[in-house]
């Protein structure tokens, strides 16, 4: 099988890898941080990363899933905290009622669609 790479640039002296290759006749997932001592110089692998059978590429892809929709969700969290009501200006909380995109303040009982 033929190496397949991805590179995320982190800035000009570091980058990620992301390689699917084979070792010793098994595949191999890694995922490393490369840098170099000054931007025109070769990239050099560092001992940061993991190597992984191809196995469990799968359940890599689950958990960064899983991960990833509970960062979206905390995101959502806190930006529900942040809303406040435009003509009475109360907060949400016991203050709100959220339906679909409509929020209704249960201080004024002004109605408005809100957005995250
Ligand atoms: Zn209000």
């Amino acid at each position: 099988m033929k190496k397949i790479q991805e590179t995320i640039d982190l800035n000009s002296l570091n980058q990620l890898r992301i390689t699917v290759s084979e070792f010793q006749g098994k595949q191999r997932l890694d995922i490393r941080h490369f840098f170099r001592t000054d931007p025109t110089g070769e990239f050099v692998a560092t001992k940061k990363g993991v190597n992984v059978s191809v196995d469990l590429i799968g359940k890599f892809r689950k958990a960064l899933d899983k991960v990833f929709s509970r960062v979206e969700m905390a995101e959502d969290d806190e930006a529900m905290a942040s809303l406040k009501c435009p003509k009475c200006g109360e907060p949400f909380g016991d203050g709100m009622n959220i339906d679909g995109e409509m929020a209704k303040c249960l201080a004024c009982g002004h109605r408005w669609e809100y957005e995250l």
